[in-house]
């Protein structure tokens, strides 16, 4: 294209990599310029999973690549970082503007603002940002179940007239399965790699595996393979942990819906169209959606209704430095933790019951500092951007917004991970034990935990039962002398 003619510069960020929304939804090829940025800054800014930063990189040259191929100009660029980069094209173009749609985080949103950037409404998730504010204006208290259950109304999924399919709102009840015994889960999904994904990795010096796409082409057959394969049997498993399985029935579809390449709307058409035809059950079909226009909408309402200081909460006021094990798995002893940890290091994934009841569920209940806590998670996760990491860590993982968003913390022994996971078997410690050698650390931080908290958590309604329990703990300064050297232990990566 004659550079003459160019008359708008479309900026596309990683998490928009969608043909038909954000700003290329009326992209005109003979007028307009795509600007993608590779910030530098970005890149090289923290020690990121390489998995993660693979996934991101690739997606956007593939991304770049297909668009060219439809015939825009699209100007591709590496820079110090993103207004450099932004700023470079602008000059190539003798100052034209730069629209976008609305950024995913406060900070991209100041960036480029700064730059005088027009915005559009972001259509990347199912609700807009002000009609999500106006509900929550109107809440006492900000309870998921309730948005949800309008949004069911709203976009009309899952519903019969006005009643909601299978005569309930939630199914929740019937999705707590531990996870089954002589039971064969279907194989992966490997992705191949192709000449970009090479290149990238060599730039990288990585060596990639196969589990995450970095094509549409990719991301719509790894949708594809969970209604086929999965989407049945997904709800009464979701909360379960297995050593056999890594990813149990989960879609594994985190990454594409958080960087475009699959919009929500797309993904739940294939999920009513399965449900539809009759075999898929309504617990599997209700758990899931439940998951896309409910928690995964509503987490980005939060993070916008919450503004940018909520993610420096520290209510709790933990201090613990990040534990050893986080980063590394033979720093402990705890076969769940370890196993996690392992998942992670290998593939920047663990489905949400491991994300919350065992990593967050140990930061809470070790005084981990939120702010380190958070920075490891949006370090290490496939999928980790700042509007889902925020409210999840900072609101319903650690509780450091003393209850804004969760009305109680969630915090567990190792009662519910025995009950949820196959993992305390062949481990050195005892999920039934919160004294001793063998007695499981999660058992024992868990009553510390709530015994440090007690004078908080006694005047919540939600947590007064357990805090009354620790009543009835006759070995509670034994219990509390020993938690002691098990946060030594954590600390030294021996336990
Ligand atoms: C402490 C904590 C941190 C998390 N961090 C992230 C994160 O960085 N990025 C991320 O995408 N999800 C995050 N989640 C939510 C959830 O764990 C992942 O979305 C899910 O594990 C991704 O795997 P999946 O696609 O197989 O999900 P499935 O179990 O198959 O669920 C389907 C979809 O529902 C959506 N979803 C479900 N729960 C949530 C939620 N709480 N918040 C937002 N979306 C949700 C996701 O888009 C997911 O792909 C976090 C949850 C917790 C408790
Ligand atoms: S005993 Fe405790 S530390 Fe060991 S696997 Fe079970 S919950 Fe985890």
């Amino acid at each position: 294209m004659n550079p003459g003619s160019v008359q708008r510069i479309l900026y596309i960020p990683f998490d928009q990599l969608h043909r038909n929304y954000g700003v290329l939804k009326d992209a005109d090829k003979a007028t307009d310029v795509i600007a993608m940025i590779e910030s530098q800054a970005m890149v090289t800014g923290a020690n990121w999973h390489p998995e993660r930063l693979f996934f991101l990189i690739s997606s956007a040259r593939h991304f770049a690549q297909d668009l060219q191929d439809e015939g825009f100009t699209v100007d591709y660029r590496k820079a110090t970082n993103t207004p450099t980069g932004l700023q470079e094209i602008q000059k190539k173009y003798k100052g034209l503007p730069i629209i976008c749609a609305e950024q995913s985080s406060f900070r991209l949103t100041e960036k480029l603002t700064s730059l005088k950037a027009e915005f559009i409404p972001n259509d990347f998730f199912l609700t807009p940002r002000d009609l999500f504010a106006s509900w929550a204006d109107s809440q006492k208290s900000f309870l998921m179940e309730n948005f949800y259950r309008k949004q069911r109304v709203r976009l009309n999924i899952l519903m019969e007239g006005d009643q909601p399919a299978g005569g309930a709102w939630n199914f929740d009840k019937d999705n707590r399965l531990p996870p089954p015994k002589n039971y064969t889960w279907p194989a992966y999904l490997e992705h191949t790699r192709d000449e970009i994904d090479n290149e990238v990795a060599t730039e990288l010096k990585i060596s990639p595996t196969t589990t995450w796409a970095t094509t549409r082409k990719g991301a719509l057959a790894q949708l594809d393979y969970f209604i086929k394969k999965h989407f049945a049997h997904f709800g009464p498993y979701e909360d379960a942990m297995a050593l056999d399985s890594w990813s149990l029935h989960h879609s594994l579809l985190s990454p594409y819906l958080n960087n475009g390449l699959l919009h929500p709307a797309e993904v739940i058409k294939a999920a009513e169209k399965a449900f539809k035809t009759g075999k898929v059950p309504i617990e599997s079909a209700e758990a899931f959606v439940r998951q896309i226009i409910g928690w995964r909408e509503y987490v980005n309402g939060m993070y916008w209704f919450l503004g940018p200081e909520y993610r420096n909460h520290n209510q709790l006021q933990a201090t613990r430095k990040l534990l050893p094990l986080f980063e590394n798995p033979n720093a402990t002893q705890m076969n769940c933790i370890k196993s996690t940890v392992t998942n992670i290091n290998e593939r920047a994934w663990v489905h949400h019951i491991p994300r919350l009841m065992l990593l967050s569920n140990l930061a809470l209940v070790t005084g981990t500092n939120p702010q380190e806590f958070l920075e490891w998670m949006r370090r290490v996760f496939i999928d980790a951007t700042d509007w889902v990491m925020v409210p999840n860590i900072i609101g319903m993982g650690v509780h450091a917004d003393g209850g804004l968003m969760m009305t109680k913390p969630y915090a567990a022994g190792g009662a519910y991970i025995s009950r949820m996971s196959n993992y305390c078997k062949g481990c050195a410690y005892n999920p039934k034990l919160r004294t001793g050698d063998t007695a499981c650390p999660f058992t024992t931080l868990y009553w510390d935990f709530l015994d440090r908290h007690k004078e908080t958590f006694a005047k919540n309604h939600r947590m007064s039962q357990q805090v009354f329990g620790l009543n009835r703990l006759s070995d509670l300064p034994e219990l509390k002398e020993h938690a002691q050297e098990v946060l030594e232990g954590l600390e030294k990566g021996l336990i």
